[in-house]
């Protein structure tokens, strides 16, 4: 209410005082409208790149016009390490090096370089002691990458092309475990912004942004949608008519993200293309954690709100509530919730009912997680419920009834709707760790498109934005879409072989040229003093 208030009313003055008014609407003061603009921004921080930007003094700052200033920031705070400060800013900025590059008189001021690290990205919170901790090594996200991530591109990669610096393949001793059949290429899939509105203090967002949403005719901007593959670049058809591109224009009669639907679409585009022309080739779609992406059917396996014994009688089913294709029309063409049964589980191969079977002398009643473990062929004795307010200790594992269930593959292994749609089609899908930017080589092709754009003449013109942002994007020369795929999978070696984050980035940029890192990195990381230790 409160967003769609403040975008109707086309004036950015208005966001304080129509949070308030949406506040007061529901009887509530001044403390409730100012959680309401942290619930907003928080809900835009929270999709995906931010098309909406505050109009502040900031907007004009060096680290605006520089993105390749921000990347270079971004990836020299990756290898001080989990902890950073605003400080390491500073340093870097003060370096005889960057002083000349971004043009600078002066180093940066402390409290400038608090300000940019707020703005670099999301991946680092604040803790109270003035430090910022680097999400991307957090344990569940290192814990994915690591056992799931990485082990499923390792699979992929015996069929999948690697390239030389030039852009040429890698002839590969053909030692691979299984025999070569279908060529695996990855897609990678993302969405950017591009805006026109004022060329000298057009910029893009950080998806991190705390931003206070441009009103309404506040200036052009243009997102594209796409995928693109180090094999055959953009994705499209080999004579270039069919492309899998999408534009739209945030701000006109929509707001600036896909939704779950639209992204599903996407994919469906892709897989159309890719069946007509590429039917000889594994496809795999890359997709990032985004939670428009990771959107599960309504009816999917959750063990967080079973009970542990059947239900009782006279007690409502176990179920779950308002699958939006269950809600009903009545006579008067009013809308009523129906409680539908959760999905079956799957164990053993064969579907698993978490309702007695018919014939049961309670059949249709929900068993409860003992029952349900109990045929899975669990001994439960003496296991406690759940742990307290469901927070186990690590690792986790089968310490309570309820996280027991919760770790069954079928629980855990959820399939996502983009999944389910993809997979039904013959095509794979993987989902980025979290904060791991540096392996979607998408990231990087906006990155160098943007640049492009930035030295084409300048306009104020929709037209001209569109035709601008699209020569931008095809300026990129396949043996650079090769570059930036080569450096996404030297992160991944470095991961698989145990480095973190902070000597990931150190190895990457000492080995820049290398397609692989040295056997012996782990050893000269040691002699480097770059420690595993935070
Ligand atoms: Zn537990």
């Amino acid at each position: 209410m409160f967003l769609t208030d403040y975008v109707r009313s086309g004036d950015s003055k208005q966001w304080g005082a129509l949070s308030l008014r949406t506040a007061v609407r529901w009887e509530k003061g001044i403390h409730t409208a100012r959680s309401l603009r942290t619930w907003t921004r928080a809900f835009l921080t929270d999709r995906h790149e931010l098309p909406l930007t505050p109009e502040n003094t900031w907007t004009k700052s060096l680290l605006e016009k520089r993105p390749d200033l921000k990347e270079a920031i971004g990836e020299h705070l990756q290898s001080v390490g989990k902890y950073v400060r605003a400080l390491d800013i500073v340093d870097f900025m003060a370096l005889p090096a960057n002083q000349v590059k971004y043009g600078l008189a002066k180093p940066i001021s402390l409290s400038q370089a608090q300000v940019w690290m707020r703005h670099l990205d999301y991946r680092w919170t604040k803790t109270p002691n003035g430090q910022f901790v680097d999400g991307h090594e957090r344990a569940d996200v290192v814990e994915y990458r690591q056992s799931r991530f990485l082990p499923a591109i390792a699979d992929y990669d015996h069929f999948a092309r690697q390239w030389n610096k030039d852009g040429t393949e890698v002839s590969l001793p053909d030692d691979s475990p299984r025999p070569r059949n279908r060529r695996v290429i990855y897609w990678h899939h993302d969405e950017s912004v591009f805006y026109a509105h004022d060329r000298r203090t057009r910029r893009w967002v950080h998806k991190s942004e705390k931003a206070v949403p441009r009103a309404k005719g506040e200036g052009a901007s243009l997102m594209v949608a796409d995928f693109v593959s180090a094999e055959h670049g953009w994705l499209r058809s080999p004579d270039g008519k069919e492309s899998a591109r999408v534009l739209f224009r945030p701000g006109k009669n929509r707001d600036g993200y896909f939704t779950h639907e639209e992204i599903l679409a996407h994919a469906t585009t892709a897989i159309d293309i890719l069946s007509q022309h590429y039917p000889d080739e594994q496809h795999v779609f890359i997709f990032d954690n985004a939670p428009t992406h990771l959107k599960r059917a309504a009816d999917a396996l959750s063990a967080r709100k079973m009970s542990l014994h059947p239900t009782k009688p006279g007690k409502p089913v176990f179920g779950v509530d308002q699958i939006p294709e269950f809600i009903t029309n009545d006579a008067n063409g009013n809308k009523h919730k129906r409680r539908v049964p959760m999905a079956d589980g799957w164990f053993e191969g064969k579907p698993q009912s978490l309702y007695f079977e018919p014939g049961h002398p309670r059949a249709g009643v929900f068993k409860g997680m003992a029952q349900i473990l109990t045929e899975r062929g669990y001994n439960l004795t003496g296991l406690p419920r759940e742990c307290t307010g469901f927070k186990c200790k690590p690792p986790a594992l089968s310490c309570c009834v309820r996280r027991l269930l919760f770790n069954e593959p079928d629980f855990r292994d959820v399939e996502t709707l983009l999944e389910t749609h993809c997979r039904s089609r013959g095509f794979d899908i993987i989902y980025l760790p979290k904060f791991h930017c540096e392996l979607n080589c998408i990231e990087q092709c906006w990155g160098f498109s943007k640049r492009k754009y930035r030295e084409m003449p300048s306009s104020s013109a929709e037209a001209d934005l569109e035709r601008n942002v699209l020569a931008a994007l095809d300026s990129i020369p396949l043996v650079t879409i090769r570059r930036f795929y080569t450096r996404a999978h030297r992160f991944m070696d470095a991961y698989r072989r145990g480095l973190n984050g902070k000597q990931a980035a150190w190895a990457a940029k000492k080995y820049h040229s290398h397609r692989v890192l040295p056997n012996n990195i782990l050893e000269e990381l040691d002699r480097e003093g770059i420690t595993s230790e935070d």
